[in-house]
């Protein structure tokens, strides 16, 4: 028996229809769209990946961004903000000890300069958004939708913000130091994502769909519309199709590109002379319910 082809994790806010035998988050969809290779090394043969001081960093800001909106809105300045790195960063090292092996044992001035960088990218932040005038809906919301009658497609969205007339907007931080065009058409593709799941739950096309790109603090808005969520329901679909043949035949191949420069894999992938490890046997069990990672929490992606 092979690998099952699934995916993510079965941590969802509520039981999925007896239909669904798959679930699929807009990370490993994407994974598998930038290089079928990448997607069954995270997926199928779930490598580990050490974090990197900008993921970390990533992770850090979307903590404080997530915390910032807990304060009453005219408490939600910059000083707030730089006032809460520190403390979120110790709350993330105590949830994930492992992110502590980021910096040499003792090395403060390390840690300080990292700290320096995640405040300077809430200074982004801050010269695009006025938090004091937003009050989101939902931040950090795991979403997800059941499409095809057999795939549920779900992620967490970084913020959702209702205006009063009910149109939604949803915002993605960016907080990667990575050239924005490698990443552009990815992140674009996960917001989509998110756009179908809430369109197909709530019955609305978000208004706009908006990334923050917080390190060279510009913002940049798309407007998706009820027909291109459609056709994009039928990529997903068919991007899971793709996927489920994939893992029958055991066949993933790479796909290089700009992104392998960030690929933690590069020892293991044959386009860069290595070998992938022996095709894993499947674990028993539920498709649904056996072990997997969960949905890419945000600003874990960047
Ligand atoms: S190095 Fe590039 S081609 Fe190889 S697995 Fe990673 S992303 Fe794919």
């Amino acid at each position: 028996m092979t690998a099952e082809p699934v995916i993510d994790a079965q941590e969802t806010p509520a039981t999925p229809p007896p239909t669904v035998r798959a679930s699929l988050s807009p990370s490993r969809a994407a994974d598998f769209k930038t290089c079928p290779l990448l997607y069954r090394f995270r997926s199928i043969d779930r490598l580990p990946e050490r974090p990197t001081v900008e993921q970390a960093r990533g992770t850090l800001v979307h903590a404080v961004l997530e915390r910032l909106f807990d304060l009453p809105a005219a408490a939600r300045t910059p000083q707030s903000a730089g006032d809460l790195v520190a403390p979120q960063w110790d709350r993330l090292v105590t949830e994930q000890p492992e992110l502590a092996t980021l910096f040499a044992e003792g090395d403060a001035a390390g840690v300080a300069e990292f700290l320096r960088s995640a405040a300077a990218l809430l200074e982004g932040y801050f010269a695009v958004e006025d938090p004091r005038r937003l009050e989101p809906a939902e931040r950090e919301a795991l979403i997800s939708a059941v499409v095809d009658e057999e795939l549920l497609i779900r992620g967490y969205l970084d913020r959702l913000d209702v205006a009063p007339d009910g149109a939604l907007r949803v915002v993605d931080y960016k907080t990667g130091g990575a050239p924005r065009e490698a990443f552009e058409a990815r992140a674009l593709f996960q917001l989509k994502f998110y756009a179908l799941v809430l369109w197909r739950t709530r019955g609305v096309v978000p208004r706009v769909l908006r990334l923050l790109y917080l390190k060279d603090a510009e913002v940049c808005d798309y407007a998706p519309d009820a027909e291109e969520l459609v056709r994009f329901e039928r990529t997903v679909v068919a991007l899971w199709q793709a996927i489920e043949q994939a893992t029958a035949r055991q066949d993933f191949r790479p796909r290089p590109s700009r992104l392998c420069d960030w690929c933690s894999h590069q020892a293991l992938c044959p386009s860069f002379g290595g070998t992938p490890p022996p095709f894993p046997a499947a674990g028993a069990g539920d498709p649904l319910a056996d072990a997997r990672s969960r949905p890419a929490a945000p600003g874990a992606d960047e």
